[in-house]
């Protein structure tokens, strides 16, 4: 029998480092390589092996999945919603080839499954804002929502073309404390938490009735693995599920904070990011993948805000 050998790409990241953990609790710490454009995360130190990667070299990604005898892939490496505003043809390109370049080799080495993250950033203005369908219009207006919607696309492709088993969520906006987040637009609900201990005071760069779908990391990384450890036969969505966990604005989340640190105050100021949230839902409807792969979140705005304070 094969025994599974699973490579993450962007292992340093927000997600990376908390996923590659879980991972390698769950494998074994040596069969689990974690790789990434920069030095190896802290906390990823001593845990297992570390490989610096180019996602974008394709030739150098294809010699590490052979030399290290690779049969899952996790791809975590991309560029984030705001920060790809500031540099559209540099978003597109890396999020799009580092894509083909995984799929593309996970067809040609008949890799056993691949993972790769969606994002709500496929939706646009036109979609339902509230408890946003899994299928709907999708029209998103950002060049990170753009490139996950092609790769939704491409990832359906190279699975009824070509077999390649490839897995996808589309993450609403996570929240953690381990590994800092990597510019996105959801990015206020981590800085609030440290500003709020630090200051007991925040300014916000989304006006206050702002609400987005998030989750706290733990329920993300569970899900990510339920949805690789289910059987085939249940992935009915081959481009990427829904999948929800909470929906709350700045003024929510504020006043949740509040109840433990009475002194905090919140301004707002709102900057470029505000027209990235205010063209994304406000809800997600996740019923297929409940339905599918039993999905079911664990951490609410109130239990998150707990941990989070307990733990920043
Ligand atoms: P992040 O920016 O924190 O981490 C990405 C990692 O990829 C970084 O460590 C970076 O060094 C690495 N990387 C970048 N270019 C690379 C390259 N060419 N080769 C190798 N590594 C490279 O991002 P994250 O928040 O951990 O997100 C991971 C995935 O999840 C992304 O696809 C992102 O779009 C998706 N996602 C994240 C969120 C969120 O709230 N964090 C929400 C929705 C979707």
């Amino acid at each position: 029998m094969k025994k599974d050998k699973i490579l993450v790409i962007g292992a340093c990241g927000q997600i990376g480092v908390e996923l590659t953990l879980a991972l390698r609790k769950m494998y074994g710490d040596t069969n689990v390589v974690a790789s990434d454009l920069r030095e190896e995360h802290d906390l990823l130190k001593g845990t297992g092996p570390y490989v610096s990667l180019d996602v974008m070299n394709k030739e150098m990604l294809h010699v590490l999945v052979i030399r290290h005898n690779i049969t899952q892939v996790y791809l975590l490496a991309a560029i984030l919603s705001a920060t790809g505003e500031k540099n559209p043809l540099l978003a597109w390109h890396i999020n799009m080839q580092s894509l083909l370049n995984v799929l593309d080799i996970a067809k040609e080495e008949n890799l056993d499954k691949v993972y790769w993250p969606s994002s709500i950033a496929v939706f646009g203005p036109n979609s339902p804002a509230q408890d946003t369908p899994q299928h709907t219009i999708i029209e998103p207006t950002t060049i990170y929502g753009i490139s996950k919607f092609a790769g939704e696309r491409w990832c359906e492709y190279y699975n009824h073309r070509f077999g390649v088993d490839v897995r996808s969520l589309r993450y609403p906006g996570l929240i953690s404390y381990k590994s800092a987040p990597g510019g996105g637009t959801t990015d206020y609900a981590i800085e609030i938490f440290h500003e709020a201990k630090e200051h007991q005071q925040y300014t916000s760069f989304l006006s206050e009735n702002t609400y987005l779908p998030m989750m706290y990391m733990p329920d993300a990384i569970r899900a990510t693995i339920e949805l690789m450890e289910a059987d085939a036969a249940k992935i009915n969505v081959r481009s990427a599920y829904n999948l929800s966990a909470m929906s709350f604005s700045p003024k929510e989340i504020g006043e949740e904070i509040k109840k433990h640190i009475p002194g905090f105050t919140m301004a707002y100021a709102p900057d470029y990011r505000q027209e990235i949230a205010d063209g994304w839902p406000n809800s997600i409807d996740d019923t297929q993948a409940r339905q599918d792969w039993g999905w079911k979140p664990e951490y609410d705005l109130a239990r998150m805000t707990e941990d989070m304070l307990k733990n920043i």
